[in-house]
């Protein structure tokens, strides 16, 4: 592999208290936002730089390993000199140009890092795709996206070849492969013999960075939009990062590339902060893999989804000690009280919630120093204002339900997605007076800490209760005989409609008496929280359907309840 042989770093030094305020250097202050902003010139250079003068301790930018003995550590300076290899590459032998769309459909390998960071130098428009993704939704993105260049790997080159369909836009593909496939130019050759010299272009701070496709929740994904500044450029001028990171901390991100966590937290907010970033390809999410991994490195801090720790948690362990971790967040879906508490017994650490959108990045999170409130997703994220509104966009007072949103007027705050590519009118919709509506119904309370009830569609109305369905989900995997629950609304003809649960029962469970369980989790519920809640009918299913980010997908079980396929 080209980059394995760069860049063998000296072990990074474990954390102290010591304090480095260098990052600040480069820290935003005026009051304005500056008419140019490039994160690879303007962040990643500025590091290397300061690398160089001494200023940042010798941790490694990026820190990669495949589990099987592969590893690569570079810093600042080798990610600069590889990644601007790589933009020759995309501009002078691809033809690619600043504004044209590539989507890069890559596992967690060296290359993703290299190609995000080569498109920033370049102005080319990156779209991660997640390596789940089909032979069928990579046509849909091609199609839709008009994206010119493709970047895979063997894995999905064939599924790219079976579509046979001519795209008029389409004009490179890239493999990323140790052989040569008829049709593709081998990426990892070119970038090898590629010049290093190259000259990051003048981006403007409105001017298009990366498109995310959605997760698909709850309908088609749709392609949204951001700027160098509503990614870039936000966490340069947050007062706080959401991230409490220094130099010395290694970040380690499970998330999948192609979704919007991975940018956040696995390239922008940490290298902001100066921190390294680690990597563990994980073919596969293997706990027994993640949880020797924290073992054996000095990571300091983990990020992944709900699940993630739902997962860690039903291990043993008392055999693993951590080297190094101190921070764990948790974001993309609420995380269960009782998993917190889980993982604060079995590790001693908290889990610190942050609650983000495609849409408009971090939206709340839970700080280091702030009072963890369980169930609670923390307190507006800088610089937004997060209020709580009714349908006529009045803002309601704490304690009442409303749609989450966010104050746009008589300013749009910095990291707002731009716009739904080619969808002015859903992109519309997404406005209402003077706020961006989430589409996630919650509530703030007396300190300003905000509380999800669930997706607008997700909210069940039975009798005239609001459910939501994440409460009712909870209840049920404080049961032992609970694994995951997934909670919808189900037609009744007396009350309109009742609260349905979707159960997987955990290891050891499977062969239990149905109907003496389920009466005994409906007690449950009624017993841990309010008894209107319970649900009246039950399933116990071998698994939950998931969007391919490991969500819930309560639309398609709604869906079936209510007959509509
Ligand atoms: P689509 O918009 O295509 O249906 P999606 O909304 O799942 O997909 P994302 O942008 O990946 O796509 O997910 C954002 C949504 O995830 C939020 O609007 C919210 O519903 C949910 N979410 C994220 N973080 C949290 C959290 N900490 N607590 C509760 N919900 C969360
Ligand atoms: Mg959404």
């Amino acid at each position: 592999r080209g980059p394995t042989a760069q860049g063998r770093a000296a072990a990074p030094p474990r954390r102290t208290s010591r304090n480095f305020s260098q990052y600040e250097s480069f820290r935003w202050t005026g009051q304005e936002s500056p008419e140019y902003f490039n994160f690879a010139s303007d962040v990643l250079d500025k590091w290397s730089q300061m690398e160089k003068d001494g200023k940042r301790p010798s941790n490694p930018a990026l820190w990669w390993i495949n589990g099987r003995g592969g590893e690569v550590r570079w810093s600042f300076e080798e990610l600069g000199f590889l990644s601007k290899k790589v933009a020759n590459v995309l501009s002078e032998l691809c033809g690619l140009r600043r504004g044209d769309r590539v989507i890069v459909i890559l596992p967690r390998i060296p290359e993703w890092w290299l190609a995000n960071v080569a498109c920033m130098r370049t102005g080319i428009v990156i779209i991660p795709g997640t390596t789940q993704l089909t032979a069928k939704d990579i046509l849909y993105r091609l199609q839709v996206s008009r994206a010119k260049c493709i970047i895979t790997t063997d894995t999905l080159a064939p599924a790219v070849d079976s579509l046979a369909i001519e795209y008029p836009f389409l004009q490179t593909k890239l493999i990323v492969s140790e052989s040569s496939r008829d049709g593709w130019l081998n990426f990892t050759e070119l970038y090898n013999m590629a010049p290093a010299d190259h000259t990051c272009v003048k981006t403007k701070i409105q001017d298009p960075m990366i498109v995310y496709f959605t997760s698909g929740t709850t309908g088609s994904p749709k392609m949204v939009e951001h700027t160098q500044g509503s990614l870039g450029f936000r966490p340069v001028v947050s007062e706080r990062s959401f991230l409490e990171l220094t130099p010395l901390d290694i970040l380690w991100n499970t998330a999948d590339t192609g979704w919007i966590l991975s940018a956040l937290s696995s390239l922008l907010d940490p290298w902001i902060l100066g921190s390294c970033v680690f990597i563990h390809n994980l073919p596969q999410m293997e706990m027994t893999t993640i949880l020797n991994t924290l073992t054996r490195f000095p990571i300091t801090a983990l990020i992944g989804a709900p699940t993630l720790f739902r997962m860690l948690v039903q291990h043993d362990l008392t055999s693993y000690k951590f080297m190094s971790l101190q921070y764990c967040i948790s974001g993309g879906e609420p995380l269960n009280p009782e998993v917190m508490e889980q993982w604060k017994i079995k590790t001693g650490l908290n889990i610190y919630e942050v609650y983000g959108q495609t849409e408009a990045g971090w939206i709340c999170s839970v700080s280091k120093g702030m009072k963890i409130k369980p169930g609670s997703m923390g307190k507006a994220a800088h610089p937004y204002d997060v209020q709580i509104v009714d349908e006529n966009s009045n803002v309601l007072p704490p304690g009442q339900e409303g749609e989450i949103a966010i104050r746009i007027k008589p300013e749009k705050p910095l990291g707002l997605f731009s716009q739904y590519i080619d969808n002015p009118e859903k992109t519309a919709t997404t406005e209402r007076g003077d706020f961006y509506v989430t589409g996630d119904r919650g509530t703030m309370d007396k300190d300003v800490y905000f509380w999800f009830l669930g997706r607008a569609d997700d909210v069940i109305n039975s009798s005239g209760y609001r459910i939501g369905p994440f409460e009712v989900e909870s209840a049920l995997i404080e049961h032992p005989a609970v694994a995951e629950a997934g909670v919808v609304s189900s037609p009744d003809p007396l009350r309109g409609e009742v609260v349905k649960a979707f159960v997987v029962l955990s290891p050891g469970y499977a062969s239990h008496n149905q109907e003496k369980l389920t009466l005994e989790l409906q007690e449950h519920v009624k017993k841990v929280t309010a008894p209107y809640k319970y649900p009246r009918k039950m399933e116990f299913v071998q698994q939950l359907p998931k969007t391919i980010t490991g969500k819930i997908r309560r639309n398609e079980l709604r869906n079936k309840e209510w007959g509509q396929v």
